[in-house]
């Protein structure tokens, strides 16, 4: 009998990481409406923002806190007594407030960014957490460059930080420079060395290995990870929410994992980031991407049109959209089914020696032409059945214009 798949939770930080993102600046009311939509999605945690770098931060994480019922509500702070008192005044009317202190960890950020030794940084974690506990049981924590950190090291500091009651610890990849096996190691390290500990995977794309950190970490026993929708995030970003969502729905059974979270609001709230961040993701971006439902080559357009499978490891249902939104690109490596899908959606039923007609006529304006518009279509169609006067020699004299120079 199959086992059943063990639950995933998220720690959300499109409010956070994802406005660290250079050239991204939300306004309190647009967090405010992320924040719902994750929320309503069932995202577990929502890292809100980091409430000690100004009073407008401050207010924006209170506001969310009084308005987003649903979600844990969190913000991050520096070790600090005054960080972690700010994050607690940002927080604490929420219905489920959490802190999340951090502290770097690697011997290069403890003698260029803090000049302290390992005891001291040790117990800079120790006295944080212990101070954040006063406030709430929620204080999760995070080794900022974990992956550069003595694996020793590592360790201690999770031996601290548990013995002052510490919820979630996030192993963190903050430079992106692990590869998967490397960093599923650290975590099943920490895990072995400490089975009570609940980890959270925080993992940069750098390198373009975040979801696969984060796969392999969850893998090795973190029961948690930190995510971004859009992959937005600090430089490369962070690993893309939608992405670490899918991959697990997808294979849920290879993996043992699943999430519960719903789906269908990932197109949805990837749109309502796009617009809010200004960040459009490319057009190959895995799940959201504009292409991710698009077909271009011609086998693989008469096996969509066949039965969506062939090429298609997720539906577009499933992720918000619907088969409508699935594209049939006309290109230059496009076959004949695919004209003839795209014909008949523009409203003409071409018979096979029009549609060869059109195909011909297509693949000519292509061998000049970036892309086909519809008046292109209609006119190759219009031609293709006789409708007009024009001939082949007029598609090469529209060939010919397009060469015109200034045309
Ligand atoms: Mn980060």
């Amino acid at each position: 009998m199959a086992t059943e798949p063990r639950i995933i939770k998220f720690f959300e930080t499109t409010l956070r990481d994802g406005e660290q993102t250079p050239g991204v600046n939300y306004f309190p009311e647009e967090k405010l409406a992320i924040a719902q939509a994750l929320a309503d999605m069932g995202f577990d945690t929502l890292d809100c923002g980091f409430a000690a770098s100004s009073p407008a931060e401050m207010e924006c994480i209170r506001l969310i806190a009084s308005k987003v019922r649903n979600a844990e509500i969190c913000s991050i702070a520096r070790t600090h007594a005054a960080d972690i008192e700010r994050a607690w005044e940002a927080v604490k009317d929420a219905e489920y407030p959490v802190i999340h202190p951090f502290v770097s960890t690697s011997p290069l950020h403890r003698q260029v960014k803090l000049g302290k030794t390992r005891d001291e940084v040790r117990e800079m974690a120790r006295v944080a957490v212990a101070q954040a506990r006063g406030y709430t049981e929620n204080v999760d924590f995070a080794l900022e460059d974990s992956t550069r950190t003595e694996h020793d090291f590592i360790l201690e500091v999770c031996e601290a930080v548990l013995e002052e009651g510490v919820r979630f610890i996030a192993i963190c990849d903050t430079v992106g420079f692990a590869l998967p096996w490397e960093f599923g190691k650290l975590v099943a390290d920490v895990k072995r060395e400490f089975p009570q500990a609940r980890i959270s995977a925080h993992c940069h794309d750098d390198l373009g290995q975040a979801v696969a950190n984060a796969l392999e970490g969850l893998r090795n026993g973190a029961e948690r990870v930190d995510t971004c929708i859009n992959g937005l995030g600090e430089r490369a970003g962070n690993a893309a929410t939608e992405d670490v969502v899918m991959a697990i729905r997808t294979r849920t059974t290879d993996l043992g994992l699943d999430v519960r979270v719903d789906t269908t609001g990932i197109v949805p709230v990837s749109r309502l980031v796009a617009k809010l961040s200004g960040m459009q993701p490319q057009w190959t971006k895995s799940v959201v991407g504009a292409n991710a439902f698009a077909h271009g080559g011609g086998i693989h357009q008469d096996g969509v049109l066949k039965d969506a499978r062939t090429y298609e490891i997720m539906t577009p249902e499933s992720i918000g959209l619907t088969a409508a939104d699935r594209r049939m690109h006309m290109g230059k490596l496009s076959g004949r089914a695919a004209l003839g899908a795209q014909m008949r959606e523009l409203g003409y039923e071409l018979e096979k020696e029009q549609l060869n007609r059109a195909f011909d006529m297509a693949k000519l304006l292509l061998g000049k032409k970036k892309v086909l518009e519809e008046l292109d279509m209609r006119y190759i169609a219009e031609t293709a059945v006789g409708r007009t006067e024009v001939t082949m020699v007029s598609v090469e004299t529209i060939i010919a214009s397009a060469e015109t120079p200034g045309s």
